[in-house]
């Protein structure tokens, strides 16, 4: 790995940047998806025989980060092309890959990722959605919480459980459900976000699905698992580091004019200092994401367990400072609507959450790394 951007990563960066600034923060959802479907980008990491570009997660992040700096970055990248394309890619079937990857990457179709449960939250060993064999169907219940886009996801990529026949314990495993699925029900949560992508409660009820759902190996859905998952950190440290420049970028364009002494308020060091802290922090947190997604890239799954889980701690909390610093240095603007920074108070937090809270990445790096023991 190199720490300087090779000339590819800084073509596809300078592109993607040229796409964000034609949409801004006006942007259109589908406008601007379908348009970065066209120029391959969605389906950069995708396998080049199923339509995508060839690359890895190292690819998709520039893209992602690139679209959020720009103001318009697209959620639904962190788990339709991100952890659902990746974990199609490396454990579908012939059959999977054939249906989903060429339409995933030319944005044609879109795929949810439902993991988070109301009784479960932090705990995913306590989730309790359950697949059970009727024939050679499956039948899958239970609750999700918190999901992202199910409303403009063709379908959802549900981890569920399924019973081991010898011992009884319920293993992980994952599922497609279509949108339309009969027992599929959605209902809309009521967020205190700006943001197009909705958040649905989700209640599976007795779903008949095929034996083609399955994804993978009903007997390593773990591993299966953890595959999505650390893409989709680094997705969201991308996400992250996307929002925090943008926010950044706005209140350096305020502080260089804004003058109410004699001479720009970015000139007091009160104001500088806080913001090349937020630039500092911003690019620690990139370099980290690119080790993360050096060691994804490279099949170094371990490896990059840890790196993506500390990208993301990272890029959530410099999102979250670079925000707040824009906001402070915009003083009364920072709250209007017209300056519209004050909804990324509430946006960059979800950095900080989701998709694996800031305790819980410091509760990994303290027993896995540091060797500490648990408190749970
Ligand atoms: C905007 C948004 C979009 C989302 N999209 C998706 C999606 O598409 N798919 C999906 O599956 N999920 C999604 N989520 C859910 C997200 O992943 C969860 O909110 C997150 O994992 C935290 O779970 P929880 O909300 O149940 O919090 P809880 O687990 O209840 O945690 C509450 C608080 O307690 C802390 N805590 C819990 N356990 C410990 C511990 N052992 N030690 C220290 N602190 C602890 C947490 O850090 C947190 O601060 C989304 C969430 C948001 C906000």
């Amino acid at each position: 790995m190199t720490t300087t951007e090779t000339e590819d990563h800084k073509a596809l960066r300078s592109a993607v940047a040229a796409l964000g600034k034609r949409h801004g923060r006006t942007y259109d959802r589908e406008t601007l998806w379908s348009e970065a479907a066209k120029l391959g980008y969605l389906g950069v990491n995708l396998p080049e025989e199923y339509g995508g570009g060839g690359g890895g997660i190292a690819e998709l992040s520039i893209v992602l980060e690139e679209l959020g700096a720009a103001g318009c970055p697209l959620l639904m990248m962190v788990v339709s092309p991100a952890i659902c394309g990746t974990v199609i890619a490396r454990f579908g079937t012939d059959a999977q890959k054939q249906e989903w990857l060429p339409a995933l990457a030319d944005g044609t179709r879109t795929m949810a990722f439902g993991i988070t449960e109301p009784d479960a939250g932090s705990n995913s060993h306590r989730i309790t959605t359950t697949a059970r064999r009727d024939g050679s169907d499956w039948l899958l219940t239970g609750r999700k919480v918190f999901i992202s886009g199910v409303d403009i996801a063709d379908a959802t990529l549900i981890v569920g459980r399924t019973e081991d026949s010898r011992t009884g314990r319920l293993k992980p495993c994952l599922f497609i459900v279509p949108r339309d699925a009969e027992g599929f029900r959605r209902h809309q949560i009521d967020m205190e976000l700006q943001a197009v992508e909705k958040q649905f409660e989700l209640t599976l009820d007795d779903i008949r699905l095929p034996a083609e759902a399955l994804v993978g190996d009903e007997d390593a859905g773990l591993l299966q698992l953890f595959a999505g998952l650390n893409p989709e950190r680094i997705m969201t440290a991308a996400f992250a580091i996307g929002m925090g420049r943008y926010a950044l970028a706005q209140a350096i364009t305020y502080a260089r004019d804004r003058t109410v002494w004699n001479t720009p308020i970015g000139a007091h060091q009160a104001i500088a200092h806080p913001l090349a802290q937020a630039h500092i922090d911003l690019e620690l947190a990139r370099l980290m994401m690119q080790k993360a997604a050096y060691l994804y890239d490279e099949g170094d799954d371990v490896g990059a367990g840890e790196a993506a889980n500390m990208a993301k701690y990272a890029a959530g909390e410099a999102c979250v400072r670079a925000v707040d610093q824009a906001v402070h240095t915009l003083g009364g603007n920072g709250l209007t609507r017209e300056f519209g920074l004050a909804s990324l108070i509430t946006a960059a937090r979800v950095a900080r959450i989701a998709p694996v809270s800031r305790e819980m990445i410091l509760n990994y790096v303290s027993h896995q790394t540091l060797g500490l023991p648990k408190s749970y």
